[in-house]
């Protein structure tokens, strides 16, 4: 089971995106168990948020994690931006 990553700003157990395009993808995320900052540089994300290698933390932390709400960037450019639901 991976360890699940919320949106946030990559403190403690949250992930940050920092650019998703289709040839490179970098996100930040803060390791679950102590916080420390890490940067993934071309890691492979699944469509469902699976990252792929596992993240490695000196604090031990040696897991999967999956980043939830992660949205394919392939499937979903963003032509609509979220996070906006009033209606006109
Ligand atoms: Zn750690």
């Amino acid at each position: 089971m991976p360890t699940d990553l919320q949106p946030g700003d990559a403190t403690k157990g949250t992930y940050r995106t920092i650019n998703t395009t289709d040839i490179q993808r970098t996100v930040d995320i803060g390791c679950p168990n102590c916080g420390k900052f890490h940067r993934l540089t071309e890691a492979t994300i699944s469509p469902d948020g699976d990252v792929r290698p596992v993240v490695l933390c000196e604090c031990g932390f040696n897991d999967y994690v999956k980043l939830v709400g992660w949205q394919n960037p392939k499937a979903g450019y963003p032509s609509a931006r979220r996070g906006n639901p009033q209606s006109g």
